[in-house]
This record gives C-alpha cells, structure tokens and sequence, in this order.
C-alpha cells in the first residue's frame, strides 16, 4: 500500500513531538514499541490505520524515503536482517522540519536548479559567460588580494552561529559620582563588619538601602538601580584625603592601611524570568542542527557535567585521557615570589608529555613575561605552531588598567600572555571572530579570566571536547574535564 503524504505528516508530528520519548530508556527506538505507542496516539484517525506491525513497517520505510533516510536504523546484533528488530538511534530533524514545513501541493516538475557558484576566482573577475583562461594569467597581485580579502561562506556562517550561541553580557555601567556612592555606603555599610571579618554580600546592603529608601534622593535610588556604585569604607584609620589605596580590594593590609578602599555594589538584580519568547529562542537555538565546522554536535555528543581529577599532574597517565579539540594549561610557573600554592619548574612544564593529548586542535597556554620563551619552545616541542598571542588586560577593582601590579621586576606588569598553539589542521575551528586582548577584573591570586572560556567555545563549539590543566575548583564547569592538585578530592 502506497501513503499520502498526509498520512505520513502524521508519523512526522508524532516524531517532532515526542523524540525524547522515544529515543530514551524503556522505548529506546525499538521499532515494535513505537508502532504500539503510535497506534494508539492515531485511534481516533479516520485518515490513517495500521492493521498489523508489517503495515506500520512498510509506512516507516515510505516515511524514511521520503525524508532521504531522516531515521537512522541499527539493526539488532541477534536478528539484523528484520525490520521489526530494529531501532532509531538518531533522528535528523531538519528533514523531519522539512516535511512539517512542506506544503501539501505536489510539486510542479521543473528544470534542475540553476546553481550559481560564486567561489571561484572566476567567477570573482568575470560573469561565468566570458570565461577565458587568460584572465587568470593577467590577474594582478591587487586583485587576487582583493580576492583574498573576501570573507567566505564558512566565515559568514560562523559569525552568525556565534552570535546565535554567544550570551551578551553588557559591560557594566559604572557611576562616577562621588555624592552617590557617599550617600549609599552611609545608609549600606557598617564598618565594623569589614574588620571583623563578617560576611558581607550585596543582599545584605540592598536591604539596608531599600529600608531607608525615604531618606535617599530619588535620583540616586535609580542611578542605583542600573549602575555599579564603588562605596567607600571609611575606617577609624582611614585617611581619605590619602586618596585611593593602589592594591584597593587586593591590598594585605586593609586593617592598618590609611589609603581609601571600596566596596563592589552591583545594581540589583531584576527578577527576570524568562519571557515565553525568549525561552522559545533558546529551544530554537539547541536544536540548531547545523554542524558545519563543529567538530561535535549535540547529535553526536551531549555537554558533560564538570569533571575533574585531583592528582599531580606528573604523575597522570595523559595516554588515558584520549583526545581533546581544545585545551588550556596554567603551569604554575615559578616567578620568584611567593604564591598560595606549590610551583612547577620549567623542565617539569616541558617534559609533560602534551603531544599524547590532540591529534588535532587548539592549545592556550598560559605563560608569565619570564617564561613567554620557553613556552614557544614548549609548544614547539609538543608539535605545535604559535599561531597568536592572547592578552590579558588586568582591570582593578574600579574598572581602571592595573598600575600597582604586585609582578614585575622592572616593569609593573598589567597584563597576562597566553600563548595560542595549533596543532595538525583542524579544518573545523571557527576562525576570525574573537581578539586576541581580553581586558577584565582581577580576582584571586592567579585566576584567569572566564572570557576564555567563550572564547574557546565559540571557536570550537559547545559540544567539543575540552581540557583545562592546572584548574583549580572555580574553573570546572561543564563540558570540561579540569585536573589540578588544588580540587575537592570527591
Ligand atoms: N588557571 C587557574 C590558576 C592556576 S594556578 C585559575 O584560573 O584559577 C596553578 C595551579 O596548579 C595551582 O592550583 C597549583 O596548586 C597547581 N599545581 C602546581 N603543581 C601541580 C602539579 N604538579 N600537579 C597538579 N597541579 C599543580
């Protein structure tokens, strides 16, 4: 028997609707489960019924030719040659949104499409009609440049997907106003609690400020509400005509030191569920099904919970972690001063057998002024090229560059180096569209800053497979397997 496609629209709705259902544990795809759920979910049709398993066999295969094979099959190991034993294990959705889509007319017959390629050099120095060899051959270096510059389809597709993929997080409005944040830290801030060592957080001040809500200007109260505000704290032995500490929220001595220090008060936080819209959009952008230039998509691989190992990394059998599309390592380089934790000699670094870890992919690596040298070489000898180098622009506690930087022998240092390695020729990086300079706060000792993590994303996917090296408890997350001496050990 022959099905329209109209009935077999209905077995297309049953699929978009309950994939979950039927991909997972008890159903599984088996094909024999799906008929007896299908069944049921058509009783009431007067345009499609199954008298007998075989029926609803034959109107799957129909169904599968006519989506070019949306439903990919394995066959049971003990049985391979019956339909009836067989399973979906995976379900192309744009060919299943495709026939969704798709309207019931049939199809004029037409002439095969007209395919205009536009790629070729060609095409870029004549219209496809006056094609003629020697036009290659008078190509002058400008216009093969010309040529050169052009962004190509893949990079145009990436920017949009990165887009799609990217959160935007504005950069925070900052109020300038001195009268402000007095105003604020009087009716926020309790001296004591700082040298006493309470726990203070934001929550706590935007309940203080919102009881005394009466006795603050209304202009204020917004600028509050939208702006970050800097609050003095003025203790018994601050001198504020010293002006501003240069450590500010880093300085060691906040007990004895005469120079002013701040509070961080962010606006708060406006309630914001998400809108019917904007979840809409967020389910539109999980099942993007594109995959061109990632090396994984969700079809393949789901985003793993964080992992971690708490070891020493000289002592990991690297060849067990198997391979990874990116990877960051944050030696802790010895720079002569001391540190919250145990170093790494420059050696140790070297010998690390990182070659095991990417046949092909992306390695950062993070390196201090001393060692920027000898972390080329470490690249080097790891089978990487130097493709770039990534600055960091260390910001302070008020959002300025950093001119006390606590290294720095002769020069202060404000800024972090890291290194970016490329092995083999991973076609499948998202290329041109991050910088290579970060400018964020500082937080504790060492802490890198979170945008690499975006970065790395955007250039190689969400669904890719990541190592962090050196990570410390603030650095796991998901989709990343993060190994340090410093980790909780469970
Ligand atoms: N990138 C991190 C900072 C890393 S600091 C961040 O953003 O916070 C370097 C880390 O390497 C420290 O936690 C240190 O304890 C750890 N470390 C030093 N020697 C190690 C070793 N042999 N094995 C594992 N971790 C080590």
């Amino acid at each position: 028997m022959k099905y329209s496609v109209d009935q077999l629209k209905l077995f297309n709705i049953y699929l978009l609707e309950n994939q979950e259902l039927i991909l997972n544990q008890p159903i599984n795809g088996d094909l024999w489960k799906i008929y007896e759920l299908f069944k049921k979910n058509i009783i009431d049709n007067n345009i499609l019924q199954f008298e007998s398993l075989n029926d609803f066999l034959n109107y799957f295969q129909q169904f599968n030719e006519l989506t070019g094979g949306s439903l990919h099959i394995s066959k049971s190991k003990f049985c391979s040659a019956e339909l009836t034993r067989s399973r979906i294990v995976w379900i192309n959705n744009i060919a299943l949104n495709i026939l969704r889509d798709l309207n019931n007319e049939t199809p004029e017959p037409s002439s095969p499409p007209i395919i205009k390629d536009a790629s070729s050099l060609f095409d870029f120095i004549s219209p496809p009609t006056t094609r003629n060899l020697n036009q290659i051959r008078n190509l002058t270096i400008n216009d093969i440049q010309e040529f050169i510059k052009k962004p190509t389809t893949k990079l145009i597709l990436d920017k949009k997907r990165s887009k799609l993929n990217t959160p935007i997080s504005n950069f925070p409005l900052i109020c300038n106003s001195q009268q402000h944040s007095l105003i604020l830290s009087k009716f926020g801030l309790n001296r004591k609690e700082f040298l006493t060592k309470q726990s203070l957080n934001d929550n706590i001040i935007h309940q203080r400020i919102t009881q005394s809500k009466i006795q603050i200007n209304q202009d204020i109260l917004n600028c509050y509400n939208e702006k970050i505000h800097f609050l003095p704290i003025i203790y018994n032995h601050t001198d504020s005509k010293l002006g501003d500490c240069s450590y500010l929220d880093t300085c060691h001595k906040m007990k004895t030191c005469r120079y002013l220090h701040y509070y961080t008060l962010n606006p708060p936080l406006k309630s914001e569920s998400p809108t019917q819209q904007q979840q809409q959009q967020q389910q539109q952008q999980q099942q993007i099904d594109y995959t061109l230039n990632e090396c994984f998509s969700q079809n393949f691989r789901t985003i793993t919970p964080p992992q971690w190992i708490n070891c020493d990394i000289t002592s990991l059998n690297f060849e067990k972690l198997g391979k990874f599309s990116a990877i960051i390592s944050d030696p802790a380089w010895s720079i002569h001063q001391n540190l919250p934790y145990g170093t790494f000699g420059d050696l140790e670094s070297i010998n690390l057998p990182m070659n095991l870890l990417q046949d092909e992919g992306i390695l950062f690596l993070w390196v201090t002024a001393r060692s920027l040298d000898i972390g080329r070489e470490a690249l080097k000898k790891w089978g990487y090229i130097v493709s770039n180098e990534v600055i960091w622009v260390k910001l302070n506690q008020l959002k300025r560059t950093i001119v006390t930087g606590r290294t720095g022998h002769w020069l202060n240092h404000s800024k972090e180096h890291l290194l970016v390695g490329l092995k083999g020729n991973p076609s499948w990086l998202n290329l041109s569209i991050d910088l290579d300079v970060i400018v964020s706060n500082t937080r504790e000792t060492s802490r890198k800053p979170d945008e690499l993590y975006d970065i790395i994303d955007r250039m190689c996917g969400l669904y890719s497979r990541k190592l962090e090296l050196f990570g410390r408890q603030h650095n796991v997350r998901p989709g990343w397997l993060t190994v340090g001496n410093q980790l909780n050990s469970q």
